[in-house]
């Protein structure tokens, strides 16, 4: 019989309870106990979601963030909030999120500020839109343990009756994750860290603690010889008995790195069985008899049912060979996915037979379980019926005619080498487009999206709750349209936007009108801290039944003389940031986003519209864990993008704008974008981004960000102009745009307009002395 476990679960609640419990406590409406007792309860009712595990994961539960919770363990806090003699709860608060000068009222506020406390910086979990807080470390950093959270939320596992295996973030991955801010070496480190981390295992097995589930994905990238011999010492070190490790790897193939996890002395390893199925005879080969193998047998990155008897079919003969060895679980924590498919009232009934969120994916774990189970209870014949429902169920999403349009894999199969290309080179377009644009030097433009003011989205909750009719919202939404366009002519902005009023979300927005695309009304995932994501769900073939922008384009060019510029979200944008399907590759769905979106513009072209930008924000989010495979992703993502602008007339200008930082290593891909003009942020690296674009000869025109969105501090006209010269030292500056760093909805119009004044007279004083 096959033990049956999870990596984690989500802790965010089927209802995000912990998200509102969280913003409640930080606004001061409610109190520490409140916050800790909806804790409790979470990790309460998450335990009973998980009651027919054999394992149940405990310390997965975080307020904010899961490594943040480790560098507390571990007592590595930065400097900055080390003297903290208030609440412990509040000082893991001020490093999740900084604190600005007292706030009356605030348990904490918004970064910075004179006597705030800097929030730590976040970054994305290895290739998942989860953010965490990344580590602190210098040359004198010291570690000292804290059990405390890891203890109690043990002991009140096991007071529910709970089999309780404790979660840790194992030592090499930690240090891999954390940034050293005085360049120091990371790995001098590890000395001192070993022996906190026996410290906790020995505490761990002094409340009883059986197996220890330690992660190690780091174990799935490129390794240095250094990081290498780390793991050896780590766990050479951790070594006591006090525990059983459970070495946990996840999210890819172990591929060089396999001989090294099973030459650790360790109880048990598991492996991502859905990214490494390929991998799992050379573990079990090269693994010592006595150790477990757990393979991670059902997907924890979608939202797709597991076909349990293609599944069972080569898992049996595994089975055989393992016997009680083998544990089965999800890929990797269920953190990635939503809680339950119960809470779904409104979704689509023949596309909801094929998802599982978390809830589902464990019961999945437990059919599995039961097939694999020898002896009167167990087989396939003890889970027939749930066997038949879920052949059933994969059967009909094969066949469905709403996951497979013949006419789209045919338009795909036809994409030729032709199709995203331009017809002529850049300098030749740049003349045909400056002739029919006539913009000055410098010209000034902005992201696209106006503030999304609480008109606005009460008009649009009102419309989705059907008390406005649609022909009132249209008429709400151009009100807001012809606002934002007078706003824009009256600053002297050069090329206008619509403003996006009519947009909820940048992906959500067009995921609404193609055909292959499917909504959740409760499908959230967590993001980072109280910020949660619902990702459109992208289950079949890609359609464009209409038009999606062009009436609300044309709209407001018709209230201007001015260039209106369309507004898209790119394909690769679009796929990133939804659940997709995982019976083709995720190229092969890109090319068929890609074929939509050039609809979209074409149809934009022919409606006049001569500028038109495509945002690929996302892009970069997509690069895979080894840089082995980067160039293949970015050639398809490329492609994609190619495919969906370059349908165009000379004349007509492309604009694309990414809103990340580093283009070092990806640069000549995004010059393989061929996009006529694109906007980046830049603002807070003092123009030093461009030196990327300098280095590379760049070609194209470049619209450098001046000032910084996510602040409502208003830049000065001085400190623009400084920072455009900059950038003429790097770009020519007959090829540069004055705008800023990204979209301006989450802004009021109040900081908006001072912004944006001093924003278009600094591109005169540019025009008058550069
Ligand atoms: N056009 C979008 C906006 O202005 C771009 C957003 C983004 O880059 N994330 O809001
Ligand atoms: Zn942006």
């Amino acid at each position: 019989m096959a033990t049956t476990h999870t990596l984690g679960f989500p802790r965010i609640g089927a209802r995000r309870e912990l998200k509102f419990a969280l913003e409640a406590y930080w606004k001061g409406a409610s109190s520490r106990d409140e916050l800790v007792r909806v804790g409790a309860d979470l990790r309460k009712r998450h335990w009973q979601d998980q009651g027919a595990l054999d394992l149940v994961p405990v310390g997965d539960f975080a307020f904010y963030d899961q490594v943040l919770d480790m560098s507390f363990t571990l007592g590595n806090l930065p400097d900055r909030v080390k003297g903290f003699h208030g609440d412990a709860l509040d000082n893991y608060f001020r490093v999740a999120r900084g604190r600005s000068a007292e706030t009356p009222g605030e348990h904490g506020g918004e970064h910075g500020g004179c006597c705030g406390v800097a929030a730590g910086e976040m970054t994305k979990w290895f290739d998942t839109n989860y953010h965490y807080i990344v580590p602190e470390f210098d040359a004198g950093t010291s570690f000292t343990l804290d059990a405390s959270r890891l203890l109690e939320q043990f002991a009140e596992a096991r007071a529910e009756g709970v089999r309780a295996k404790p979660v840790i973030i194992g030592p090499v991955t930690y240090l891999a994750l954390g940034k050293a801010k005085d360049g120091s070496d990371r790995l001098a480190l590890l000395p001192r860290l070993l022996p906190v981390y026996a410290g906790l295992l020995q505490a761990l097995a002094d409340q009883g603690a059986d197996w220890v589930q330690i992660d190690e994905p780091i174990l799935v990238t490129e390794l240095e010889p250094a990081w290498r011999d780390a793991f050896v010492q780590a766990y050479r070190a951790l070594d006591t008995g006090a525990v059983k490790l459970l070495l946990a790897t996840y999210f890819g193939r172990l591929q060089e790195n396999l001989p090294l996890a099973c030459a650790l002395p360790v109880q048990g390893i598991h492996l991502d069985a859905i990214n490494a199925r390929d991998e799992v005879d050379a573990l079990i080969e090269a693994l010592p008899a006595d150790r477990v193998v757990s393979l991670g047998v059902v997907n924890g990155r979608n939202i797709w049912k597991t076909d349990l008897g293609a599944t069972l079919d080569w898992l049996e003969p595994v089975a055989g060979k393992l016997g009680e060895r083998l544990w089965i679980a999800p890929s990797c924590s269920l953190l990635h996915v939503p809680v339950d498919l119960a809470g779904e009232r409104k979704l689509d009934e023949e596309v909801r037979s094929w998802l599982a969120f978390a809830v589902q994916k464990l019961e999945e774990i437990r059919i599995l379980a039961t097939a694999l189970t020898p002896g009167q209870d167990g087989g396939r014949a003890a889970v027939a019926a749930e066997l038949d429902a879920n052949r059933a169920a994969i059967a009909a999403r094969r066949a469905s005619p709403r996951v497979n349009n013949p006419a789209v894999k045919a338009a795909v199969a036809a994409i030729g080498p032709r199709l995203g290309r331009r017809k002529s080179p850049f300098a030749a377009r740049a003349a045909c487009q400056a002739a029919r644009l006539n913009l000055p030097k410098f010209p000034t433009t902005t992201i696209g999206s106006f503030p999304q003011t609480k008109e606005i989205r009460q008009a649009r909750s009102r419309f989705k709750a059907g008390t406005l009719d649609a022909a009132a919202y249209t008429e709400a939404m151009r009100g807001e349209i012809a606002r934002s366009v007078r706003e824009q002519e009256a600053l002297g902005l050069d090329v206008l936007v619509h403003g996006e009023a009519e947009r909820n979300d940048m992906v959500e927005y067009f995921g609404e009108q193609l055909d292959g695309y499917v909504f959740s009304q409760g499908g959230w995932v967590q993001s980072y801290g109280s910020r949660c994501v619902k990702p459109p769900i992208l289950f079949g073939d890609i359609g464009r039944p209409n038009a999606m922008t062009v009436e609300w384009i044309t709209y407001a060019a018709s209230l201007t003389d001015k260039p209106m510029k369309g507004m898209l979200t790119g394909p690769v944008t679009i796929l990133n940031w939804s659940f997709v399907r995982d019976d083709q590759p995720r190229s092969e769905t890109c090319r068929q986003l890609a074929l939509a979106i050039r609809e979209e513009v074409l149809d934009l072209e022919k409606a006049g519209v001569g500028v038109i930008q495509i945002d690929e924000a996302a892009l970069r989010e997509g690069l895979p864990l080894r840089k082995s495979q980067w160039q293949a992703y970015l050639d398809w993502a490329v492609e994609s993008f190619r495919i969906t602008a370059n349908g165009v007339e000379d004349a007509t200008q492309i604009h694309t704008h990414m809103c990340y930082s580093e283009f070092n290593d990806i640069i000549a891909s995004i010059a393989a974008m061929d996009a006529d003009v694109i906007t980046i942020e830049t603002s807070r690296s003092d123009m030093e981004l461009l030196d990327a674009f300098d280095d590379f000869n760049y070609p194209n025109e470049i619209g450098p960000g001046v000032y910084d969105i996510h602040s409502p501090n208003i830049p000065t006209e001085a400190h623009i102009v400084a920072l455009m010269r900059k950038a003429a030292e790097r770009i020519p500056a007959d090829r540069l745009w004055v705008n800023p760093d990204c979209g301006l909805k989450t802004r009021q119009w109040a900081e908006v307009i001072p912004a944006l004044t001093n924003m278009v007279s600094a591109a005169k004083t540019l025009r008058a002395t550069v």
